[in-house]
C-alpha cells in the first residue's frame, strides 16, 4: 500500500488531501468538545440573568447541557461525515487532474525514446501560454524538446539518403571506368585518368562540404566577430576572382565602398561573398556580366551579387537554399557543384543574425543573390 502510494502521485495527493481533511476534522471536533459546554453554560448563565430565573436547579441544568452536547455531536458528525465524502471526491478528482498531464508526458517520453518522434502532449496553444501554470509549462516546452528533437532526426534521416545518393554517382563512375580498364574495353589514357581523378574530386569536395555543413548546423563553431573595412573583403574577392572571370569572358564588376567598416566574422562573410560570386561565374554565359554591391544603413550591411546568367525560376528561388538542390543536376555535375554551396551560406549568414535571399524575373533573366548582416 505505501509503496502504491510512493509510486503514484494520484495517491500522493489523494493521501495528502485526506489527512489536511482529517486533521481539520479532528481539531474542529476536539475545539467544539471543549468550547461547547464552556459556551453553553455561559450564555445560559447570561440568560437567567437577563430572564431573572434563577430557581432552576443544577440537576435539570446538567441535564440540558448534556442534550445540548449530544446534539451538536450528533450534527457535528453529519456534517462531518458528508464534508468529508464531498471533499474525498473533490480532492480524488483534483489529484487525478494534476496527476493526468504529468503521467501524459511520462508516456509520450517512453514513446519518443522508443523512437516515435512525433509523439506531442496536451498543451496549451500558444497564444494562451501567458496565463500556464508550471505543469502547463512543463507539457509546453516537453513539445518543443520533441519538435526539435523530431526535426534534428529528420534532418539526420534526410542527410544520411542524400550523401548515400550523392556518392552513388561518382563511385558508379569510377567502378565502370575501372572495370572497363581491366575488360580493356576503356583505354588507358589520360582521359580515362583524368575523369578518374575529377570524379574523386568530387568526392573529396563533396565530402568536405557535408562535413562543414554538419559542422554548421549542429552549432559547432565560433564565429570571430572583428571590426574591418568592407574594402578589405572585396579586394580578397576581386583577387580569388580577376582572372577567372577574364578567362571565361565574362565582365566583374566589384566596387570601392569607401572606408565603411562592418563588425562580423570576415572569414565567413568572404566565404558567402565567394560562394555567390563563384555561382554567378559558374551559371553565366560568357560575354555576361556580374556586379557585387554593398551598401549600409541603420539595420545592417547589405550585399548584393547581380548577375545576367541563366536565371532562376519562382520555385527554384526557395529552393536554391536547400541542401543538395540543383536546378539542372547534369550541368551542375559538369560544373562540380555538390548543391551544398547556398546551404552553407545561408547557416553563416544566420549565424550572424542575418538573411540571404534570391531574386530573379526568370530563366534567362539573371540572378540576384542579396544577403543581409545586421550592424551588431
Ligand atoms: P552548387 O555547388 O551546385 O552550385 P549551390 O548550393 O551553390 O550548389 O547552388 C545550388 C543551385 O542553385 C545550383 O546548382 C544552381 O542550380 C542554382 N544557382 C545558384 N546560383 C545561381 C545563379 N547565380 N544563377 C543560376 N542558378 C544558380
Amino acid at each position: 500500500m505505501i509503496g502504491y502510494i510512493k509510486r503514484h502521485l494520484t495517491a500522493r495527493l489523494f493521501v495528502s488531501y485526506l489527512l489536511v481533511i482529517l486533521i481539520i476534522a479532528v481539531i474542529t471536533g476536539a475545539i467544539l468538545a471543549v468550547a461547547a459546554p464552556n459556551a453553553y453554560n455561559r450564555h445560559l448563565g447570561v440568560e437567567r440573568q437577563t430572564t431573572g430565573e434563577f430557581g432552576k436547579g443544577g440537576g435539570e441544568g446538567n441535564q440540558q447541557a448534556g442534550n445540548f452536547k449530544a446534539a451538536v455531536f450528533e450534527a457535528f458528525s453529519i456534517a462531518v461525515a458528508a464534508g468529508v465524502a464531498v471533499a474525498v471526491i473533490i480532492s480524488l478528482l483534483i489529484s487525478r487532474s494534476i496527476a493526468a498531464p504529468v503521467k501524459a508526458i511520462a508516456q509520450a517520453s517512453r514513446r519518443i525514446a522508443d523512437g516515435h518522434y512525433s509523439e506531442r502532449v496536451q498543451a496549451p496553444a500558444s497564444d494562451q501560454q501567458k496565463d500556464v501554470d508550471e505543469i502547463g509549462r512543463l507539457g509546453v516546452n516537453f513539445n518543443h524538446m520533441a519538435e526539435s528533437l523530431e526535426k534534428t532526426e529528420t534532418m539526420r534521416r534526410q542527410l544520411l539518403a542524400d550523401v548515400s545518393h550523392e556518392l552513388r554517382t561518382p563511385l558508379t563512375t569510377i567502378r565502370g571506368t575501372a572495370e572497363g580498364l581491366m575488360d580493356g574495353v576503356v583505354q588507358p589514357d589520360l582521359e580515362t585518368y583524368q575523369v578518374l581523378l575529377a570524379e574523386a574530386e568530387r568526392m573529396q569536395h563533396l565530402v568536405e562540404d557535408i562535413q562543414e555543413l554538419s559542422r554548421v548546423e549542429a552549432g559547432q563553431y565560433q564565429l570571430q566577430i572583428t571590426k574591418f573595412f568592407i574594402r578589405e573583403l572585396l579586394n580578397r574577392l576581386e583577387k580569388r576572382f580577376d582572372f577567372q572571370f577574364r578567362e571565361a569572358g565574362i565582365n566583374l564588376h566589384i566596387p570601392d565602398p569607401g572606408d565603411i567598416e562592418m563588425r562580423a566574422d570576415i572569414n565567413r562573410v568572404d566565404q558567402v561573398l565567394q560562394n555567390l560570386v563563384g555561382n554567378a561565374l559558374k551559371y553565366t554565359h560568357p560575354g555576361g556580366r556580374v556586379e557585387v554591391s554593398v551598401s549600409q544603413d541603420e539595420t545592417g550591411t547589405h550585399f548584393s551579387v547581380v548577375d545576367t546568367g541563366r536565371g532562376l525560376t519562382h520555385e527554384d528561388l526557395e529552393l536554391v537554399f536547400t541542401r543538395f538542390y540543383r536546378v539542372d543536376a547534369s550541368r551542375a555535375r559538369e560544373t562540380g557543384g555538390s548543391g551544398i554551396g547556398l546551404t552553407i551560406a545561408k547557416e553563416w549568414v544566420e549565424a550572424h543574425g542575418g538573411e540571404i535571399w534570391a531574386e530573379s524575373e526568370g530563366l534567362g533573366q539573371g540572378s540576384t543573390f542579396c544577403f543581409t548582416i545586421p550592424l551588431e
